[in-house]
């Protein structure tokens, strides 16, 4: 094995929202942080996130709210100390993501938010209409600045114990091969539910880097995991035009008025229940046979997206929900005029590393954060609070990493 040696405090794996929240706040507690992640410095998952951020900031609305909504849609399997903490830390959250540049839409100065699948209240806060996108771009700016050393395009090969914390072998791409040595190790290369995907030949709406090795070689290191198996998909995955297989219509899409029918126009489920409740829900009509078919045969329903604009005016579709107007309009479709065909799609794992409220791993200095864990959204995440998780989580193990490698 050839290559240079490096040592730092904090060695974080992944440049999503979770490893780039961690990788600020180790650098804010002095330490000598390293990033390694598989591309670019925040090319991720988080990029892709169109819907939103929750947090309970809204006039009426309250953490405890935000609490019982969280468990109740994760069927009482999340872990209710992490999600008092997500939830709790959710203000806090928008605020920091503010205090970095993320211009969350607001009303006449007053957040927007938008109440969405599972939630009781109005809750999710956008940027504009790619809120990952922006936050990538605000967190992609702090690390830059904050001084942390980024390797890009370089992965995460093994991990092994040292007598002061932990050695990573990292690979560059073009298969240069070198050592880290850190005090602590920050785990936020997300849930690979891309990799899985691929493995069993479904779509998903995953980056290409969203494989699972971290997790696997975690759990190979003896780390504890939960809710592996539990996966989430996106009720309203694209069907049609093929050109936008795997993409998914935002959950917005829903929250404004679209509304689901079945191939004779029957509405069959509550479009705002959470989202394992819409996805099986389509996947039951389509098995019942009362789907709709695709020109090239593939099964789906319908989502009345035309129901927005009658719902709420001519011209709002194109202003509130753009970004979905214009991908369809590239594949020559208008969602203001013609309604779509979905089926749902693979998304997100729900489980993942066993971790405290701390983010520590049942592992010795090695800690976790963002979809690579679990315990958060028990066994079905509600719709936004990802996002949160990964500022919420990364922040928290990044400044625990600092201090344990500190002491
Ligand atoms: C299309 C889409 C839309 C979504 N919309 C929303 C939404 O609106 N609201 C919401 O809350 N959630 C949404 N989600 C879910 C949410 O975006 C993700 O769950 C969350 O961003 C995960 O963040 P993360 O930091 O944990 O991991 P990711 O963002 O997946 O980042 C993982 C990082 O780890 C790196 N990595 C992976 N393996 C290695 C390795 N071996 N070595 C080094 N680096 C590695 C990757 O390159 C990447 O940088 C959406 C997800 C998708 C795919």
């Amino acid at each position: 094995m050839t290559g240079t040696d490096t040592r730092c405090d904090v060695l974080v794996v992944g440049s999503g929202g979770a490893g780039m929240s961690a990788a600020v706040a180790a650098r804010d507690l002095g330490a000598a942080v390293v990033v390694i992640t598989k591309a670019a410095l925040g090319a991720s998952n988080t990029g892709r996130a169109q819907g939103g951020i929750q947090a309970a900031v809204g006039g009426d609305d309250t953490t405890g709210d935000h609490l019982e909504d969280t468990l109740a849609a994760g069927h009482g399997d999340g872990d209710p100390a992490l999600v008092r903490t997500l939830v709790e830390g959710g203000p806090g959250a928008i605020e920091w993501l503010s205090s970095l540049g993320v211009a969350f839409t607001r009303d006449d100065g007053t957040l927007r938010v938008i109440r969405c699948g599972g939630a009781r209240r109005p809750r999710l806060l956008q940027a504009g209409e790619r809120t990952g996108a922006e936050m990538v771009q605000a967190l992609r700016t702090a690390v830059r600045a904050s001084g942390a050393e980024v390797r890009e395009s370089t992965a995460l090969d093994a991990l092994e114990r040292t007598g002061e914390g932990w050695r990573a072998t990292i690979c560059a791409r073009g298969g240069a091969r070198a050592y880290v040595d850190a005090g602590t190790v920050v785990l936020a290369a997300g849930g690979g539910l891309g990799g899985e995907a691929a493995r069993i030949g479904e779509r998903s709406t995953n980056h290409p880097d969203a494989t699972p090795e971290v997790l696997e070689m975690a759990l190979a290191l003896g780390a504890a995991g939960r809710d592996l198996d539990s996966w989430q998909r996106h009720p309203t995955g694209a069907v049609w035009p093929s050109g936008l297989a795997g993409y998914a219509l935002p959950e917005t899409t829903r929250s404004y008025g679209a509304t689901l029918h079945d191939a004779d126009g029957e509405r069959f489920v509550d479009e705002l229940a959470p989202r394992d409740v819409v996805a099986d829900a389509i996947i039951r009509i389509v098995a019942e046979g009362r789907g709709a078919a695709a020109p090239d045969g593939t099964m789906g329903v319908w989502l009345d997206t035309p129901a927005i604009d009658r719902d709420n005016g001519p011209g709002f579709t194109a202003e509130r929900l753009a970004y979905v107007h214009n991908r369809y309009l590239k594949q020559g479709v208008d969602i203001t005029t013609e309604r779509v065909l979905v089926y749902p799609v693979l998304h997100y794992r729900n489980g993942g590393l066993v971790i405290d409220a701390q983010g520590h791993t049942t592992l010795p200095r090695l800690y976790a954060a963002g979809e690579i864990t679990g315990g958060v959204h028990g066994t079905n995440r509600l719709m936004g609070n990802s996002l949160l998780d990964t500022v919420v989580f990364g922040r928290i193990a990044g400044a625990a990493a600092a201090r344990e490698a500190a002491a």
